[in-house]
């Protein structure tokens, strides 16, 4: 369940349109899959296709910024960003930017048989996805010298953290814990933490927990679960973000949610290319899938949401379908037939 009000969704015939954006290495190919998924149980949605990879092409933003504002919804894979080169800004942080894409949600969850080294793992991670580091202000002022600018706004922390506990009320979360390092950016962090603790006062079922962010990488990845829903501004929620994905099994398991306040934007949690894993039909097509449930979710489409998931959790739990990241041998297209073939036997649900 999700806080605000959301409903700019085109739908047509009763089909929703979405906007599918492949992206770069094995996006097409995860996006291929879920295309299949939904087809074959019938998901009343029609993707409208739109291209944007690490080549640029003169336009290419702007198309698909109007395909999302067109449909309000979208799946994506990763593009990559070349590090090497200070002009090429991400076109992942562009996209959220300009769509204002200020919240991001990952919900990692440990799988009983997917080997971890901690069990019973249940964290909802709420991330400022809009500015902080990701700015994009940085310059050399003298050779030598440069000045990477964070900027936090009042406006954006608030708007964050009031997901985060509205979030924390209509999903039965007993506690949020405010991540920061107030200790050392005392104007910026400190704002953070003094919103947080704030407005934490309206709501009394919720607890408030604050961990400065070293502290909270060392507690995660000894005691995590004590963590229930963690808010964060946007780089410590990158790598507590990471952190959590990777407790629970990695790159290929947990999706990822962007919201604004019209648009929402679907894709893995840990915003991978998995450049290395092209055409080999090994990469794992859970975190996709899941985004794919967690975008049915979202338009309404709440039975073939649960049963795409529960297909899918079966084939990995019960069947212990496993690819080579957590352990096992199976093919991504072995995992996706033993999906389909649940979704088969499970499909009379639906009527
Ligand atoms: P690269 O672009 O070099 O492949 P990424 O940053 O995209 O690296 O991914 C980080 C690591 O996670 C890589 O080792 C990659 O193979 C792995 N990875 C990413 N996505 C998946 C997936 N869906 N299944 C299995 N492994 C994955
Ligand atoms: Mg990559």
């Amino acid at each position: 369940k999700l806080p605000g009000n959301r409903n700019t969704l085109a739908k047509y015939g009763g089909q929703h349109t979405v906007t599918a954006m492949p992206g770069d290495g094995i996006g097409p190919e995860m996006i291929g899959h879920i295309k299949k998924i939904f087809k074959y149980c019938n998901a009343p949605i029609n993707f409208e296709e739109v291209q944007m990879t690490s080549i640029y092409q003169d336009g290419d933003m702007e198309e698909v910024i109007y395909a999302i504002e067109r449909n309000g919804v979208a799946i994506k894979g990763n593009i990559e960003t070349k590090f090497d080169d200070p002009a090429f800004v991400s076109r992942n942080v562009e996209l959220r930017r300009r769509l204002d894409l200020w919240a991001n949600v990952l919900h990692c969850v440990t799988i009983p048989t997917v080997p971890t080294r901690h069990k019973d793992i249940d964290i909802v991670l709420i991330r400022e996805n809009t500015e902080g580091e990701y700015s994009g202000l940085e310059h050399e002022s003298i050779p030598g010298v440069v000045e990477s600018i964070k900027i936090v706004t009042q406006e954006k922390i608030e708007r964050i953290a009031r997901f985060a506990y509205e979030y924390a009320v209509l999903n039965g979360r007993k506690k949020v814990t405010a991540v920061h390092k107030a200790n050392i950016q005392k104007l910026g962090d400190g704002l953070f933490l003094q919103i947080a603790k704030d407005m934490a006062k309206e709501y009394p079922t919720v607890e408030f927990d604050q961990m400065i962010v070293d502290n909270a990488s060392m507690q995660l990845v000894s005691r995590p679960q004590q963590f229930d829903v963690m808010l964060m501004p946007n780089l410590y929620g990158n790598i507590i973000s990471n952190i959590a994905c990777g407790l629970v099994g990695g790159p290929g398991l947990v999706s990822g949610m962007n919201f604004g306040d019209v648009h929402a934007v679907f894709e893995t949690g840990t915003r991978n290319t998995g450049t290395g894993l092209v055409g080999k039909d090994i990469a794992n097509p859970t975190a996709f899938i899941r985004a794919g449930v967690d975008m049915l979710r979202y338009v309404g489409c709440h039975k073939h949401a649960d049963l795409i998931s529960d297909a899918l959790w079966e084939a990995l739990t019960e069947q212990g379908v496993h690819t080579g990241d957590i352990g096992g041998s199976a093919k991504t297209s072995e995992l996706v037939e033993r999906t389909l073939r649940n979704i088969e036997r499970m499909m009379p649900r639906l009527d």
